[in-house]
């Protein structure tokens, strides 16, 4: 993923908008670029402050740890979406392992 494409998805990706490859390639990019990142970074911080101003969270003004744990959050279920195909395929394996079992050897 190149840099116009990846600054142009981060509204959707801080709207929670991403989804599949397209979220890893841009956490990808996040990740291998920091120009990239920082502007990631300020918009996630605005946003942020934005919600805790609305949401009258004064005390809780300490937003450093928000957008790191945010993407490692993504990178898990990333991961997990990735296992549910495999043990989907898996079962799909055996699946039509067992029903072609049950038609040759009945
Ligand atoms: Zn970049």
């Amino acid at each position: 993923m190149d840099h116009g494409r990846a600054l142009s998805l981060i509204d959707r990706y801080l709207k929670k908008n991403l989804h599949g490859k397209e979220l890893r390639e841009f956490l990808d990019h996040m990740e291998s670029c920091s120009a990239c990142y920082d502007e990631l970074e300020v918009r996630s911080l605005v946003l942020d402050v934005d919600e805790a101003l609305r949401d009258g969270e004064e005390n809780d003004f300490d937003f450093s740890g928000r957008l790191p744990a945010r993407i490692a959050k993504d990178r898990r279920r990333i991961l997990l979406d990735k296992l549910l195909v495999v043990l989907v395929g898996i079962g799909g394996f055996i699946l039509v392992g067992l029903i072609i079992y049950g038609f040759f050897f009945r």
